[in-house]
């Protein structure tokens, strides 16, 4: 509790998340939303905001990935050493579910900052002896099992998660729901504000909403269908046993079925999309609500190469606490640059051939795609005409590196990883292809380093943000990116990068690749590094979590 103790006085920002990528052995994160959440963590800590993080402990991760000869993804648990990152803490909640009484307990993570202080993360745990069996493994599949258990999990961290920073004695003035998984926090918070009157209608109980507002931010992340949860008032009533009486939850949460997004959209006095085209798509999803946009961005300290990072340091000794800075990277030497991003590439090159047995050549540009496999962000795209990538790469040859997991239940996903395994058969001695498995922080840290090109072709309007190719762009890899998400704010074209244009099939892409990117690499390597650039000093300068946090805490946390 001692270390606890030094947080409490100051800390009243709350900030819940169902995913946290706090570091490569703490396997609580699947993709993109926890590494942003663990960005936050990172630049919270560096500009010391007195803020506390909730997340649940997922004890066996989110899985392992295995995949066999044919693309086949095989899923194993992919369990974390907890006594050796966390302590457990002295405290215990209940959150009733189905009429019992699940205890809660918090473990304590302490993240430091190498250039700031440090913030506490809770990791609520249920895996205690004094619940029933079938609720100590509650907390420990990230994204798994069926609705009823994700129904189980958000009531956990959403009521769990309020109850246990007041048992702890902490003074909360900001709960940001990081996505609609920690919605129930609202409900929670809304049942410390009843006004009993009467009124001609039957509910007799209201609750004063525009209190919890005050005290609620909204960070919506996406607008893929499948990303906002529904649950049918039935199992809800089933399962929260404790929550608000159903016509009140119906008032916030939607008729029909409970709206996760919904509820906190209702329920929350500030609300953002996370680039500025995405809080457009929101606004027209969810009309009424003043959606704003904090366009999201990384911690240039954790995706800076080492190289890089030396780089940076000598230039420009305040780099870690002041991004900004790095707006005036175009006038670095070319060849400190340059040389920077050889050892960047050897680094990939190394960890290919360790992983893959796949030898790369370090003089033939490499373009990477890592990121979660799922319909929407068309892993597959590049492979859709083998014979013309062939073609291409012959007059300009070329090297890919893919990464990435499909989650267990999306079928698109998994069929995407066999495509990419059959076109890897077939380009076989005509275009080197190497899939690194099971990405993680680790990988993503070396092939957003490694890499020249950084390739991104989700299908408009559905990638929310994207933050990939920011980490790229932050050692100077140039994107080739669909103009969706930030890329729509980040992209000057043939400056930072370039843009695919918008078509059902790989076509504009193939032409992007044989007519300017791949050309320039070989015919004009000053006018590259140039760019190189750019992209460093106008990306890196705007897109880290840094200038993010910073709005968040003026913007909405200082309502
Ligand atoms: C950054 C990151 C992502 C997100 O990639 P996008 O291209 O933004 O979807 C996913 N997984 C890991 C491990 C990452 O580091």
């Amino acid at each position: 509790m001692n270390e606890l103790g030094a947080f409490l006085p100051q800390t009243n920002i709350s900030y819940f998340t169902m995913e946290l990528a706090l570091r490569v052995e703490v396997h609580t994160y699947a993709g993109g939303l926890g590494v942003l959440a663990g960005d936050t963590v990172r630049s919270c800590a560096d500009l010391e905001l007195p803020i506390v993080f909730v997340t649940l402990l997922s004890r066996a991760g989110y899985f392992r990935q295995e995949i066999d000869a044919e693309g086949r993804q095989i899923e194993h648990p992919d369990p974390w050493d907890i006594n050796r990152w966390a302590q457990p803490l002295a405290a215990m909640i209940g959150v009733q579910i189905e009429g019992r009484d699940v205890w809660v307990r918090p473990w304590l993570y302490v993240h430091k900052s190498d250039v700031g202080y440090a913030v506490p993360v809770l990791l609520l745990d249920t895996d205690l002896e004094q619940n029933d069996a079938r609720d100590r493994d509650l907390t420990h599949y990230l994204y798994g099992g069926n609705e009823e258990y994700r129904l189980k999990q958000e009531l956990l961290l959403g009521v769990g998660g309020v109850r246990i920073l007041e048992a702890l004695g902490f003074d909360i003035r900001t709960y940001h729901l990081n996505e609609g998984h920690a919605a129930f926090a609202t409900v929670e918070l809304l049942k410390r504000f009843p006004r009993r009157r009467r009124q001609s209608d039957k509910a007799e109980w209201s609750y004063d909403a525009d209190r919890v507002r005050d005290l609620c931010v909204f960070t919506t992340h996406t607008p893929v269908e499948a990303g906002h949860d529904r649950f049918s008032y039935e199992l809800v009533a089933r399962i929260g046993t404790d929550l608000l009486p159903l016509e009140a939850l119906k008032l916030f949460g939607g008729p029909d079925r409970l709206n996760m997004t919904r509820l906190a959209l209702n329920l929350s006095g500030y609300v953002n999309g996370v680039a500025q085209r995405h809080a457009i798509t929101a606004r027209a999803m969810f009309p009424g609500f003043d959606v704003r946009a904090v366009t999201n961005g990384v911690h240039v300290g954790t995706w800076a190469h080492p190289a890089f990072a030396a780089l940076y340091h000598a230039h420009y000794p305040q780099w870690m606490h002041e991004p900004e800075v790095l707006v005036r990277a175009d006038h670095l030497p070319d060849a400190e640059l340059w040389s920077a991003h050889e050892k960047a590439k050897t680094d990939l090159c190394a960890l290919v051939r360790q992983h893959t047995g796949v030898e790369l050549d370090p003089r033939v540009p490499v373009i990477g795609f890592a990121r979660r496999m799922t319909g929407y962000k068309r892993p597959d795209l590049l492979f859709r005409d083998l014979q013309r990538l062939a073609a291409i790469a012959e007059k300009y040859p070329f090297q890919l590196v893919f990464s990435g997991k499909a989650h267990p239940a999306d079928n698109a996903g998994k069929e995407s990883l066999q495509v990419i395994y059959k076109a890897m058969r077939e380009l076989s001695g005509k275009v080197p292809v190497a899939f690194l498995v099971n990405y993680d922080m680790a990988i993503a840290q070396v092939l957003v380093a490694g890499a020249d090109v950084w390739l991104n072709n989700p299908l408009p309007p559905l990638e929310a943000s994207g933050t990939s190719g920011m980490k790229a762009a932050v050692n100077g890899l140039l994107n080739l990116s669909m103009l969706d998400g930030w890329w729509v704010e980040g992209c000057i074209e043939g400056v930072t990068g370039w843009s695919i244009e918008d078509g059902t099939d790989a076509g504009p892409l193939y032409d992007k690749l044989e007519q300017i990117v791949l050309p320039l690499y070989y015919e004009d390597r000053t006018h590259w590094i140039w760019m190189m650039k750019q992209a460093i000093s106008k990306i890196a300068c705007y897109f880290n979590s840094h200038r993010m946090m910073r709005r968040y805490a003026a913007e909405a946390y200082l309502r």
